[in-house]
């Protein structure tokens, strides 16, 4: 948000930098067009002094300073906003204050008004509003004690110049309103997205990630080179499964599997620690910086607090499982390393189950 809204900034003072130079030139012409046909109204140097150089000036003053505070790096994001609104308000102000003299130029500081909608922030266009309000004041002082003295016109130039202003506003108002609702729609349907793509890596049973998030992961430690400590693989398959899930049937044979979910998830508060069910009954855990020793300490952990549970609500199951640890040799791939737990499992089951083999 912040770098599109200095992208933006920046566009607007381009554009207003272009602006100011073609209304100097215009004054130019005017003048010489004026000159070249004796209908000045004042004296030239008078006249060039009033209507280019002391606007001009003017212009490139604000232009500067607000050049500076676009650039600084110690003003908000939000200061920078009101800055680049305050240059373009001040080029459409200054043009009304000094040709009061034309009804239509006494509503310029709606174009400012309405260049507010870029930032999408309703107090600047509020204060674009009110600062119009100011420099009307000043223009329609300035004409009646001026040249339009008694011009029974300018009261309807006034009072037009404040309905189109107002309607400016109100038209603004709208915009801001319908482009944040679009925004946060937006944001709202990107969020649920994110929220999609980390359901998808994660098993609905068990609570912890599944295969595809596993397949992610390990590519992305091997790939990654994590050479920064040791890493273990353990991969576990609960013992006779089948069985449990004949004998209780499959509704408690979920609920063994839901209870070692929950055994490795509040393990998994540890950042070292991943687990991710590989399929079945069958979990890989991944342990970042874990040598072979720990990973045998913790898996057996796990190991007697699963069997020592009871595993169903309303049945009183108990079981074990077998596991295998491979612990990371540079070079090997995830299938290969995965292999190598699962040859290490293999003989958990052969030597009888209930064990860790690493
Ligand atoms: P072993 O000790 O050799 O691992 O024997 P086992 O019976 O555990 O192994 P086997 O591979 O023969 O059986 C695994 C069973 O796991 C078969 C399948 O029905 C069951 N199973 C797989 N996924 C689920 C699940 O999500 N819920 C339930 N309740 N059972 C599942
Ligand atoms: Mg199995
Ligand atoms: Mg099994």
């Amino acid at each position: 948000m912040e770098s599109m809204n200095a992208r933006w900034r920046m566009e607007l003072f381009r554009i207003c930098v272009v602006l100011a130079a073609m209304g100097s030139a215009a004054e130019i012409v005017i003048y010489k067009y004026d000159a070249a046909h004796r209908t000045l109204f004042l004296e030239h140097r008078l006249y060039r002094f009033r209507f280019i150089y002391i606007p001009s000036s003017l212009n490139l003053i604000i232009i500067l300073i607000t050049y500076f505070c676009l650039k600084s790096k110690k003003l908000s994001n939000k200061t920078k906003n009101v800055w680049a609104c305050l240059l373009i308000y001040f080029l459409c102000a200054n043009t009304q204050v000094i040709h009061y003299v034309y009804g239509p130029l006494l509503m310029l500081p709606c174009v400012a008004i309405f260049m507010t909608i870029l930032f999408g922030d309703k107090r600047i266009t509020t204060m674009s509003l009110c600062l119009s309000f100011v420099s009307l004041a000043m223009a329609a002082r300035q004409a009646s004690v001026e040249l339009r003295k008694g011009d029974p016109q300018l009261p309807t130039d006034i009072l037009l110049a404040v309905i189109v202003m107002l309607a400016t506003y109100i038209g603004s108002m709208l915009l801001i309103n319908y482009v944040s609702e679009q925004t946060n729609y937006i944001l709202a349907s990107n969020a649920r997205q994110m929220q999609l793509i980390e359901e998808c890596n994660m098993d609905a049973l068990m609570g912890i990630k599944n295969r595809r998030g596993l397949d992610e992961r390990l590519s992305e430690v091997v790939s990654g080179g994590n050479t920064a400590g040791a890493m273990q693989l353990l991969m576990l398959d609960i013992d006779d499964f089948k069985k449990i899930n004949d004998t209780y049937g499959h509704i408690n044979g979920d609920e063994v599997l839901i209870k070692l979910g929950d055994i490795l998830d509040d393990i998994g508060g540890n950042s070292n620690f991943e687990p991710f069910r590989y399929g079945g009954e069958e979990i890989v855990v991944l342990m970042l910086n874990t040598g072979r020793e720990e990973a045998v300490r913790i898996a057996g952990e796990i190991l007697s607090e699963f069997s020592g549970s009871t595993l169903s609500f309303n049945m009183k199951i108990r079981a074990t499982f077998s596991g295998g640890i491979a612990g990371y040799e540079p070079g090997m791939t995830p299938e290969q390393w995965i292999e190598k737990a699962d040859m290490k499992l293999y003989r958990a089951k052969k030597n009888g189950k209930n064990r860790i083999e690493a």
